[in-house]
């Protein structure tokens, strides 16, 4: 029976009965009250493997989905190809001049992809944290703190209180885009509003505005990674 499915067996003593999970990297869990002969267990499985291998199937689905729709991945306005490397390596992420490649332990649709966002979310905080202060200089104003979000519908904002928030997710865009971003929030500490004014002064920070929004709506499908 089943020799090729590696099952845990796992004994919960105050459970009922005996029940199957299929965790999101694949490997199954199977639950049974205390003093269950193993047997018992094994029919148990037997019983359940159509169930337990169509689960496999989904689960597998998922991450072979993950690897297509993110076959390219963007870092800085460029394009990577997508690697991922399963070990037990520790895990992370590693950028050459081709490829960005995943190190993750599991091969796991959410586990591949929290490792990702992780990086990128270091990668943007660097990044902006040194950037902000410095076109913010430029421009006379007055920033206190950026923050790094993860908005799934806007790329920036900013408060009253002299905070920028940006979404991680522009760290995949290009440089130029992604200052525009950060003009649009410090102009809007000087107006709170998207007034002709608002518009004027974007204009005198970065004159190609309209290219950089070009830009991000080519790109949205970014912000539903
Ligand atoms: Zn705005």
């Amino acid at each position: 029976m089943l020799e090729d499915l590696s099952v845990v067996v796992k004994v919960v003593p105050r459970s009922r009965s005996v029940s199957v999970r299929v965790l999101p990297n694949g490997s199954v869990v199977v639950t049974a009250p205390r003093f269950t002969p193993r047997f018992v267990i094994n029919q148990f499985i037997s019983k359940h493997e159509n169930w337990i291998r169509e689960k496999q199937g989904i689960v597998a689905k998922k991450l072979n989905a993950l690897v297509a729709e993110r076959e390219r991945l963007f870092f800085r306005g460029r394009e990577y190809d997508f690697r991922l490397n399963i070990s037990s390596q520790k895990e992370g992420v590693k950028v050459t001049d081709t490829n960005i490649t995943v190190t993750s332990a599991q091969e796991d649709h959410a586990e591949v992809r929290r490792i990702l966002e992780k990086w990128y979310r270091l990668q943007a905080t660097k990044h902006f944290r040194e950037r902000v202060p410095l076109l913010a200089d430029l421009v006379d104003s007055n920033v206190k703190t950026v923050s790094i979000r993860s908005q799934r519908t806007r790329w920036g904002s900013c408060s009253s209180r002299n905070t920028i928030s940006l979404n991680w997710r522009l760290i995949m865009a290009p440089d130029w885009v992604s200052d525009y971003v950060v003009y649009h929030e410090l102009a809007h500490l000087t107006h709170m509003n998207h007034s002709k004014q608002f518009w004027l002064l974007v204009e005198r920070y970065v004159p190609n505005h309209e290219d950089a929004q070009k830009w991000l709506k080519d790109h949205h499908s970014l912000l539903q990674f």
